[in-house]
C-alpha cells in the first residue's frame, strides 16, 4: 500500500482524530509517535455521543442536500480504511452499520420533518411493535432514518489506543508547546522532530496556530442504558444508547471554552430529556462537558497548512467520529505524497487563500 518508504510522524491529539490517524498511519507501514495531553476519556471525543449521523445532522445545515452528501461521503471512509485495520477493529464498522437511529416529533401521524426529508436519506416508517420496545411515547411521530448510526466512544478510544500500541506505537503523555518545522517542543521532555508533524489536537489546535477556529462548549447527561442499542433524537435532544450505557444531549454554547458544570443548564438538559423520554432514570445522570472545534463554514480543516508545512486534522465541531476516517485518508495520503482525496475542498488555508 505504502508507496513512499517508511515515514516517521508526530500526531499531536489522541482524542478520536489523532488516534485514527495514527492508526491508520500505522497500517500504511508509518511509524507513528502520539502525543496527547489528555487521557481520552477526559477529551470531547470521549464526552461525544458516538453518533455517525449524516442525515440526522446535515437535517440542521442550511442546505441538507449539500451537508448530508459530504457527511455521508466521509462515512463511507470508514469503510475505505477497513483493510488497514486488524480483524479485531472490524466490529466498528458493524455497528456502525447496524444503524439503529429514528427521528421522533410531536404530533400524530405525517410526514417527517422537511428538513429532514430534503437530506435526500431514506425514511422508512416504524412500526407500533418497535416503537414500544424502543420506548417510544405515543404522542410522538417516529421514522426510522438508514444509514445514520453509534458506537460506543469510549469502547472505540480504548480500540484504537489497543491497537496503536500493540503496533509498537509510542504514546506520549503531555502537552505540545509549539511547533517548528518537523518538530515538536513538549513540556518538560523537550523537542521532538519526525518526518511529518499532524496538529490534531481539537479546539486546542489554535495554541498552535491553526486558525480560524473557535469553541462550542457542549453539557450532555451520562445515563444508564435502559434501552437497546439505539439513537432516538428529536429537535430538543437526542438519546444515543450502547450496551455501556446512554447519553442524552446536548447544548451547543458558541464561544464557551470552559469544561465547568453549569446547574442551569443541566437542568434544562433533564427537562429536556423527561418530556421526550419519561422513562429515563434522570436521578442517575452525571453531566458531562465538552469543547467542539469550529470553524467560520463549519466544516472540517484537513490537510497541510503551505504556511507551517504542518499537517492539520481539526474543526470537526458537532461531526470528529464522522470525519475522523476521512481525516486519516487525507492524511495519510498527503504523507505518501499522493493527492489529497477530498479534492482540498477541506485544506486548512482555505479561509487565508479563498481564490487558490
Ligand atoms: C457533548 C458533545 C457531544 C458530541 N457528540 C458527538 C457525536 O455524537 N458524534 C460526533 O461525531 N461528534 C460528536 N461530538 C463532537 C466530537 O466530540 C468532536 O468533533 C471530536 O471529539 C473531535 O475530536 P478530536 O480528536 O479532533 O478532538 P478532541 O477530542 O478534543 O481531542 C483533542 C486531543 O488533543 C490533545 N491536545 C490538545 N492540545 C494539546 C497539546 N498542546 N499537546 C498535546 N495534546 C494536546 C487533547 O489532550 C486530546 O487528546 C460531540 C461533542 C460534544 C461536546
Amino acid at each position: 500500500m505504502t508507496q513512499l518508504p517508511s515515514r516517521s510522524v508526530i500526531v499531536v491529539g489522541g482524542g478520536i482524530t489523532g488516534l485514527t490517524i495514527a492508526v491508520a498511519l500505522q497500517g500504511g507501514g508509518h511509524k507513528v509517535t502520539l502525543i496527547a495531553r489528555d487521557a481520552p476519556k477526559d477529551t470531547a471525543s470521549g464526552v461525544a455521543a458516538g453518533m455517525i449521523a449524516p442525515a440526522m445532522e446535515a437535517m440542521n445545515d442550511s442546505d441538507p442536500a449539500f451537508s448530508f452528501q459530504r457527511l455521508k461521503a466521509a462515512q463511507m471512509a470508514w469503510q475505505d480504511l477497513l483493510p488497514l485495520w486488524p480483524q479485531s477493529l472490524q466490529f466498528l464498522w458493524d455497528e456502525v452499520l447496524e444503524g439503529h437511529s429514528y427521528f421522533v416529533w410531536p404530533g400524530g401521524a405525517g410526514e417527517a420533518p422537511e428538513s429532514l426529508r430534503l437530506t435526500g436519506a431514506e425514511l422508512a416508517p416504524v412500526s407500533d411493535d418497535l416503537r414500544h420496545r424502543l420506548g417510544i411515547q405515543p404522542e410522538l411521530s417516529a421514522v426510522r432514518v438508514s444509514g445514520d448510526g453509534n458506537v460506543s466512544a469510549m469502547t472505540l478510544l480504548q480500540a484504537f489506543e489497543d491497537h496503536f500500541r500493540v503496533l509498537d506505537g509510542v504514546m506520549v503523555r503531555g502537552e505540545v508547546e509549539r511547533t517548528e518545522g518537523g518538530r515538536v517542543h513538549v513540556a518538560h521532555i523537550g523537542w521532538m522532530a519526525a518526518d511529518e508533524v499532524v496538529i490534531a489536537a481539537g479546539c486546542d489546535s489554535h495554541k498552535l496556530d491553526v486558525f480560524p477556529l473557535s469553541p462550542i462548549k457542549g453539557h450532555l447527561l451520562d445515563l444508564p442504558a435502559n434501552r437497546p442499542s439505539v439513537v432516538l433524537r428529536g429537535a430538543t435532544g437526542y438519546l444515543a444508547t450502547r450496551t455501556d450505557g446512554a447519553r442524552f444531549g446536548a447544548t451547543m454554547q458558541a464561544g464557551r471554552a470552559d469544561l465547568d458544570i453549569e446547574p442551569a443548564v443541566v437542568a434544562d438538559l433533564k427537562g429536556r430529556a423527561k418530556t421526550l423520554f419519561p422513562d429515563l432514570e434522570l436521578d442517575k445522570a452525571v453531566p458531562r462537558t465538552g469543547i467542539r472545534a469550529s470553524t467560520p463554514d463549519g466544516w472540517p480543516l484537513i490537510g497541510r497548512d503551505p504556511a507551517s508545512g504542518v499537517l492539520v486534522a481539526t474543526g470537526m465541531r458537532r461531526n470528529g467520529y464522522v470525519f475522523a476516517p476521512m481525516a486519516a485518508k487525507i492524511i495519510l495520503a498527503l504523507v505518501e505524497g499522493r493527492e489529497s482525496p477530498d479534492g482540498g475542498i477541506y485544506r486548512p488555508d482555505r479561509f487565508r487563500n479563498p481564490e487558490n
